[in-house]
């Protein structure tokens, strides 16, 4: 599993890991990170990219993401970096890459580690065609079923170009043991199961026909979002008259780049959210939303005070809803959840003033 992981990435070194989390986790202990060392993340994402960093007893700092793609704004790193900061985190959510040209510079320049958080990003191209998890130091990645490439349980991987960090993560993935019973470091048992290996293996070929699949669903989308006259475009930050629900954009395709975006998640963004979940939930279509409550916003990071100044993931958190995005979904079912949708719009008129 591990070479085709290498193959398919275009990285020097695979491992198998037991969760995405604990892929998380590992790259944290490899690059050796110490209490009270600030690693910078994405305050909207899933909880594990900052939790692990608390979990060793180090700091998170929460940084607002930008209003297309909703991954980390490089614009607003540079002015969180302190003596203390270690590293970056950048989350590529929903399967579409964050900014690396930007970020990879900003760490360059401040000697800080890069660990992607590959965790929705399985095969994703940035556009210069390389993957994620083989831009930054280390790449991390869950094997999750509700991700793009899942086995029948948890698993994840870690993937770097760099040997030394290979090596030790190899080590602190059987805790630290080498040879066997003798212990240099502190590790964990993070190893993946065999068995989830063996499905990943047979899996792993089919994945980008899978994410094809997607970004067609996506194109479908558009063009029934287009034709009920809800969004006139992908990529819009502001409701008006035309584009009353906003759609997800790809930032980063370029012709001849295939993977720019896998749809993880399918991420409209509408204003009354609540009702409309409320309204295609009892419609059956299912339906998520990815993520309510930004990290400045979580009970278990209060004490951390990073206040309030992060509008985009306000917003994103507030008007955000996941929509079916499957591969195996059909034309009729998408047409479902759109007409209903359009049915629901036209039932609530639009809180701008009309044309
Ligand atoms: C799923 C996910 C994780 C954690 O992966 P697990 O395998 O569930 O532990 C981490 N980060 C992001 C962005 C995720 O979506």
């Amino acid at each position: 599993m591990e070479q085709l992981m290498n193959a398919y990435i275009g990285c020097s070194y695979s491992l198998g890991i037991s969760s995405g989390t604990d892929a998380l986790l590992l790259a944290l202990m490899a690059i050796d990170i110490q209490p009270g060392d600030e690693v910078i993340v994405p305050t909207y994402s899933f909880f594990a990219t900052a939790g692990v960093v608390v979990r060793l007893n180090a700091v998170p700092i929460f940084v607002d993401v930008d209003p297309v793609t909703f991954n980390i704004d490089p614009k607003k790193i540079t002015p969180k970096i302190t003596s203390r900061t270690k590293a970056i985190i950048p989350v590529h959510l929903y399967g579409q890459s964050a900014d690396m040209d930007s970020i990879m510079s900003i760490a360059k320049e401040h000697k800080l580690f890069v660990i992607e958080d590959g965790a929705q990003a399985i095969g994703v191209h940035y556009k210069d065609g390389r993957k994620a998890g083989a831009i930054g130091d280390i790449g991390c990645f869950s094997f999750f079923p509700s991700k793009n490439l899942g086995c029948f349980g948890d698993g994840g991987l870690v993937t770097t170009n760099n040997p030394e960090l290979a090596e030790r993560m190899k080590y602190l993935r059987v805790h630290g043991m080498n040879p066997k019973y003798y212990h240099k470091y502190i590790g964990g048992n993070f190893r993946i199961d065999a068995l989830q290996a063996a499905v990943l293996s047979v899996k792993l070929p089919h994945l980008d026909q899978w994410s094809s699949q997607r970004r067609t669903n996506a194109g479908l989308y558009l063009d029934l979002f287009r034709k009920y006259g809800l969004a006139e475009n992908t990529g819009k930050t502001v409701f008006d008259s035309k584009n009353r629900i906003l759609l997800p954009h790809s930032t980063y395709q370029k012709s001849g780049v295939k993977n720019h975006h896998i749809f993880n998640q399918y991420i409209i963004r509408v204003e009354k959210r609540n009702a409309l979940k409320k309204f295609i939930t009892e419609r059956g279509i299912g339906n998520d939303i990815y993520y309510p409550v930004p990290f400045h916003e979580q009970e278990c990071f209060k004490y951390l005070n990073q206040g309030n100044d992060f509008p985009v993931s306000n917003c994103a958190a507030h008007d955000s809803l996941a929509l079916p995005i499957f591969p195996e979904l059909t034309r009729e079912q998408i047409e479902y959840v759109v007409s209903s949708i359009a049915e629901f719009m036209e039932k609530h008129e639009a809180s701008f003033p009309q044309e």
